[in-house]
């Protein structure tokens, strides 16, 4: 029979150990040093955060993640000292290409967009000898986007946690969740036990799972599996390409290398939580509509996966209290969970702490409450 001395106390529990739930603990554990990271696999960054395509674009998304990944500019080009043995970030442009039928879309987005500029279709092709000449009408560029070095900015993360008084505990599924005496106790498949009286839900993919296990209702999040595969790009040297995209997002590529091609078909096939794996169909699309803009021939593919952006109703992130005392959500990272990640993690740990988030946060706020959604607000 378990003892009352089996269960650890703490002052916040964060379900979750993927880049939401490291940034969510490296900026609580400053007011909640006594802080445990709750992972239920072997290694935090199993699922979503370790399958990225690791790029920050300021013109993708709602005007949330939009706002947020502008707030976490600063810190990915110059995290505090310590953080990271390397610099986080790679200068890459990211570029937009619209055929004849995308033409109309591409003036909206450049229209409507920051920094995203008119650039000649010839120049492209002068950067990237591959594209063929008859694919694009039109190209847009947004010159100052930057790739992401995910694992140095998700270790970063879980070692500031450490550092300020945090545990990372790996193979803990919090398997049941119940408020008692002021505190929330969660009790892992593995039999120990936690009791905070502040607790985040940053399961990613199964963040409705664990409001469900705390009695609380679940916000509709959708996870969507996408497909990634790295191609050989034949007689090119891809190193200092520029993200290449078509308007409507059917397709992308990256370099990974000189010799490394990164291609998705920008899939979103709904699924239910679990360990995505890449289906042969969207492998075949993928390098379809890459061929179909550069000619690149693919002999073999090198390797392949996919992985769960998981959105809420109205793809708009969700970040703060839900509907019960202490309960807190950090979840909805859609395509865009890397990117928004300092900021994000800054937001939670204000909102929990009832602390100014300042002026720059404080506009997000109402666009990623999470009781928009009980409030009937926000599905679309
Ligand atoms: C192919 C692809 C390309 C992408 N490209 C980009 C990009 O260029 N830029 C960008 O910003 N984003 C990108 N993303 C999105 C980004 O990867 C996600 O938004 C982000 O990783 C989500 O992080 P997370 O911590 O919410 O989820 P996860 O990393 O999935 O973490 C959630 C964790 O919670 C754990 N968990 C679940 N239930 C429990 C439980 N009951 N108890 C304990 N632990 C539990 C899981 O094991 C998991 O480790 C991409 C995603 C994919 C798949």
């Amino acid at each position: 029979m378990r003892r009352m001395s089996d269960t650890h106390r703490c002052d916040a529990i964060v379900v979750g150990a993927g880049i939401a739930g490291a940034t969510a603990a490296a900026h609580l554990a400053e007011t909640h040093p006594r802080l445990v990271l709750l992972e239920a696999e072997d290694s935090a960054g199993y699922h979503s955060t370790g399958r990225s395509a690791a790029l920050w674009i300021l013109n993708y998304g709602p005007p949330d993640a939009r706002a947020l990944s502008a707030a976490s500019r600063s810190f990915l080009e110059s995290p505090p000292a310590g953080f990271s043995a390397a610099p986080l970030t790679r200068r890459r442009a990211v570029v937009f290409l619209a055929p004849e039928s995308q033409r109309a879309h591409l003036a909206e987005m450049v229209a409507a967009g920051e920094g995203l500029e008119w650039v000649d279709p010839a120049e492209i092709r002068a950067a990237v000898p591959a594209l063929r000449p008859d694919y694009a009408v039109a190209a847009a560029i947004e010159r100052d986007a930057f790739d992401i070095d995910v694992a140095a900015l998700h270790q970063g993360f879980l070692r500031q946690a450490r550092a300020r008084g945090g545990t990372l505990a790996l193979r803990q599924r919090a398997a049941r969740i119940a408020r008692t005496g002021g505190a929330w106790r969660v009790e892992t498949g593995a039999g120990a036990v936690f009791a905070a009286p502040l607790l985040v839900n940053a399961a990613g993919a199964w963040g409705d799972a664990v409001a469900r296990l705390a009695g609380l209702a679940p916000l509709g999040l959708q996870p969507k599996r996408r497909t990634a595969l790295i191609v050989d790009p034949g007689p090119y040297d891809c190193a200092d390409w520029p993200l290449l995209n078509d308007a409507d997002h059917t397709w992308y590529v990256r370099p990974e290398a000189r010799r490394k091609l990164l291609v998705s078909p920008a899939d979103e096939t709904d699924t239910e939580p679990c360990d995505a794996q890449p289906e042969e169909l969207d492998v075949a699309i993928a390098i379809e509509r890459m061929r179909q803009a550069l000619d690149i021939p693919v002999t073999r593919v090198e390797h392949r996966w996919a992985g769960l952006r998981t959105f809420t109703p109205d793809r708009s992130l969700a970040i703060g209290a839900g509907e019960a005392e202490g309960f807190f959500w950090m979840c909805g990272q859609g395509g865009y969970g890397i990117q928004t990640a300092p900021a994000a993690g800054r937001l939670l740990a204000a909102l929990a702490t009832g602390r100014d988030p300042g002026p720059e946060l404080a506009r997000v706020v109402p666009l990623v409450d999470p009781r928009r959604f009980a409030r009937g607000g926000g599905a679309r």
